[in-house]
């Protein structure tokens, strides 16, 4: 009998990472969900408890990972990822990026495992190129509150490609744009779950600034199968993964208020400081290098995720 390929996800137990583990688990992996569970939940892995080829640790990793089993592929997903969350955790962020990326490399080294960063467009901070391609270096401001995630993530990207030059480690960098979907945390704070929770419960929907900066919104499933493209190609390039269609945070507000069929207001609060005022990924190297574009259209996405939310509700979850 052939033995699975062992997968480690760090932040498995979160948004993107419990997706991933479905996917790869459907793909015929053992996963090993390593998560603290600081943003994350075990909910979001419940579905999969009876699961034999599915193990939860729950551990910090900012603490070195001992794990004796030979492992093939790490997908390092953890860190707080609402502005939101990393704005009250920032030294946790910081730390997690920096001391928690390097562990999780070292692992890859000592067992000879390809390595996935999860980076993000929040690289590119407040952008002055657009649509964002990956040759582009940024606008970030350093020091400012956002700089505990931007700079945490720049410096992940740094060492995982010094552990590519230093001990030929192969690593893969993706950066992520906004994705959204099921299993976000209702009270996350990010756009998505904010309006559609906002609009199902009928209440004013909380447009930041004058909802003038744009976003590009990627439907989760579209994400997790451009990871495991990319952990499966020979690209040590960073990779874009997102979706192209922009759109206006006010057009984005309408878009969900209409989906939901409700009469909300919309009003406008305070723009975060350092809000990036456009985002738009160049999807180019994804096509190119791995094949892969978005399928799934905004419409299907959004009445998933709505009816994912109006559940929570019922519930008394959200
Ligand atoms: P999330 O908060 O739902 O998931 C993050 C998970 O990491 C959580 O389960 C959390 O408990 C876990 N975690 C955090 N710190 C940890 C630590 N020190 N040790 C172990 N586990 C830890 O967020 P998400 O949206 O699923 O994001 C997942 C990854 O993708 C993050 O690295 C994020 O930066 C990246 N990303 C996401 C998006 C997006 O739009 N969702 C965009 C860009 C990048
Ligand atoms: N935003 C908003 N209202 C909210 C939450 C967010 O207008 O209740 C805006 C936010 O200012 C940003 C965009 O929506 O311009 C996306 O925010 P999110 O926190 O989802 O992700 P970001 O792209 O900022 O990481």
């Amino acid at each position: 009998m052939k033995t699975k390929k062992t997968a480690i996800v760090t932040g498995g137990s979160g948004f993107v990472g419990s997706h991933l583990v479905d996917r790869l688990l459907a793909h015929d992996y053992r996963v090993i969900a390593v998560d603290n569970l600081v943003t994350g939940s075990v909910e979001n892995l419940s579905h999969l408890e009876v699961n034999p080829d599915l193990e939860l640790i729950e551990h910090d990793i900012v603490e070195p990972l001992v794990f004796s089993d030979p492992v093939d592929v790490i997908y390092n997903m953890a860190s707080p990822a609402s502005p939101a969350d990393y704005l009250a955790l920032p030294l946790e962020t910081l730390r997690v990026g920096s001391c928690g990326t390097r562990h999780m490399l070292d692992l890859a080294r000592e067992k000879k495992a390809r390595f996935l960063m999860a980076s993000t467009s929040e690289i590119y901070g407040d952008p002055q190129v657009h649509p964002q391609e990956e040759s582009y270096w940024g606008n970030v401001n350093p020091i400012g509150p956002r700089s505990v995630y931007d700079e945490a993530k720049r410096f992940s990207e740094a060492l995982t490609m010094q552990y590519h030059r230093s001990y030929q480690v192969q690593t893969r960098v993706v950066r992520i744009f906004n994705t959204y979907g099921p299993r976000m945390r209702p009270n996350d704070g990010r756009v998505v779950p904010a309006f559609c929770c906002q609009a199902l419960k009928n209440q004013p929907l909380t447009v930041f600034g004058d909802g003038s900066q744009t976003r590009s919104f990627c439907y989760v499933s579209d994400l997790v199968r451009g990871l495991q493209m990319l952990m499966d190609s020979d690209c040590l390039e960073p990779v874009n993964i997102g979706n192209p269609l922009e759109m206006t945070v006010l057009q984005f507000a309408e878009r969900i208020r209409s989906l939901c069929g409700s009469s909300s207001e919309i009003v406008f609060k305070v723009l975060p400081e350092d809000d990036p005022k456009i985002r738009q990924p160049d999807i180019r190297r994804a096509r190119e290098a791995l094949g892969w574009e978005p399928e799934m259209d905004m419409e299907t996405g959004l009445k998933g995720t709505i009816d994912y939310f109006r559940n929570l509700i019922i519930l008394g979850k959200a």
